[in-house]
C-alpha cells in the first residue's frame, strides 16, 4: 500500500511501516511537509494503513474495500479531518471533536483525527486539546499536518511524535536513506539531519577527487576543507561510510553495471571511474573497510587518515 510512495519518501515510510508493524504506534504525530506536494495522499495511505486490515494484503483493491473507499471519500466514521479557512482553528472545532471521540470506536479499534494547518492552533485553541494528545484514550491516534514545525507552538509540538518529509531531490535518496537508517536513532529524519547528511554526501565525493588528483597531497589539504568534520569521529565515520558506498557505484560503473547509490552524480562516478583500475577500485574499498574498523577504537582520527592517504596515495 505504502509502495506507490515509499521511493518519495523512503525514511518517513520506514518509520511508519515499522511503526505499525511493531505496534508501536505513537498517539500524536505532526508531519511536516517541506514542500512534498503529495503530502495529503501519503497521509491518506497512512490513515489506511492503520485502519484497515487488508491493506497490508498484496491483493488489496482498495476500491472494491468498503472501509479504504470510504476513507477515500471523506465518509469513514472513525476519520475527523479539521481544517479551517480563517487565521485560527477554532476552540469549538476542537471541543466538538473530543465530543465525538468520547464514544469506542464502530467500526474499526481505532479512531484517527487530522488537524490540516496545525500553526493555526493559538494558545486558546491549543489549550483545548493539550491534554487530549497527551492522554488520549486508547485507540485515538492524531495527526497533525503543518508546513514547517518552526511554526507550530512548542506545547504542542512537545507532545507529538514529528515526521518531516524529506525535500530532498530524488537522487540523493538511496544514499541518505542507506546513512539515515546505519547511523541515527532518531525515529524521523529532520531538516537539520538530512542536511548534514547532504554536506557529507557531497565531502565524500571532494575528499575522494582529491585523492585521485593530489594523492599523497591531499594531507597536506584535507584538514583545511574538512576540519569540521574532523572534530567528531561519529562524522568522520559517516564520511567514510558515505566513501565506501561511493567507491562501490564507482566500481559498478566501471565494470558497467548501474550504479546503485550516487544516481544523480554520474558526472563524479565517471570522473573518479576514469582514473582509477578496477584493481585500484577494489584497493579503495578495501583500504575505507579497514579504516571504518580501525577508527571506531580510539585511534587517532587525523593520524589515521594520513596512513589511509598514505595507503592510497603514496606510489
Ligand atoms: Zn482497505
Amino acid at each position: 500500500m505504502f509502495e506507490k510512495y515509499y521511493n518519495e519518501q523512503p525514511v518517513v515510510s520506514t518509520t511508519l511501516i515499522n511503526a505499525i508493524n511493531n505496534n508501536k504506534l505513537s498517539h500524536a504525530y505532526i508531519f511536516e511537509i517541506n514542500n512534498y506536494v503529495n503530502y495529503l495522499d501519503y497521509i491518506y495511505q497512512f490513515v489506511k494503513y492503520i485502519v484497515c486490515p487488508n491493506a497490508k494484503d498484496e491483493n488489496h483493491n482498495e476500491e472494491e474495500c468498503p472501509i479504504c473507499a470510504a476513507i477515500n471519500s471523506n465518509n469513514y466514521v472513525e476519520l475527523k479531518f479539521i481544517d479551517t479557512d480563517l487565521l485560527q482553528i477554532k476552540k469549538e472545532q476542537l471541543i466538538e471533536l473530543q465530543r465525538e471521540f468520547k464514544t469506542k470506536p464502530i467500526e474499526g479499534n481505532k479512531k484517527i483525527y487530522i488537524i490540516l494547518n496545525a500553526e493555526k492552533l493559538n494558545s486558546s485553541s491549543a489549550n483545548t486539546i493539550l491534554k487530549f494528545l497527551e492522554e488520549p484514550e486508547e485507540g485515538i491516534i492524531a495527526i497533525l499536518i503543518t508546513p514547517s514545525r518552526y511554526m507550530v507552538m512548542d506545547t504542542i509540538l512537545s507532545r507529538c511524535q514529528i515526521i518531516a518529509f524529506s525535500k530532498i531531490g530524488k537522487s540523493n535518496y538511496d544514499i541518505v536513506k542507506k546513512v539515515f537508517l546505519d547511523f541515527y536513532n532518531e525515529s524521523s529524519m529532520s531538516v537539520e539531519i538530512e542536511d548534514e547528511i547532504k554536506s557529507l554526501i557531497s565531502k565524500s565525493i571532494t575528499f575522494a577527487r582529491m585523492l585521485d588528483d593530489r594523492k599523497k597531497d591531499t594531507i597536506l589539504f584535507y584538514s583545511d576543507k574538512f576540519g569540521d568534520v574532523l572534530g567528531s569521529r561519529e562524522q568522520v565515520i559517516k564520511l567514510f561510510s558515505i566513501l565506501n558506498v561511493l567507491y562501490y557505484d564507482v566500481l559498478k560503473y566501471k565494470i558497467g553495471t548501474s550504479i546503485q547509490y550516487f544516481n544523480g552524480y554520474e558526472e563524479d562516478i565517471k570522473y573518479l571511474a576514469n582514473l582509477n583500475t578496477v584493481d585500484e577500485l577494489i584497493n579503495k574499498i578495501q583500504e575505507v573497510t579497514d579504516f571504518n574498523k580501525k577508527i571506531k577504537y580510539n585511534v587517532n582520527i587525523n593520524l589515521a587518515i594520513d596512513k589511509f592517504i598514505i595507503n592510497l596515495g603514496g606510489k
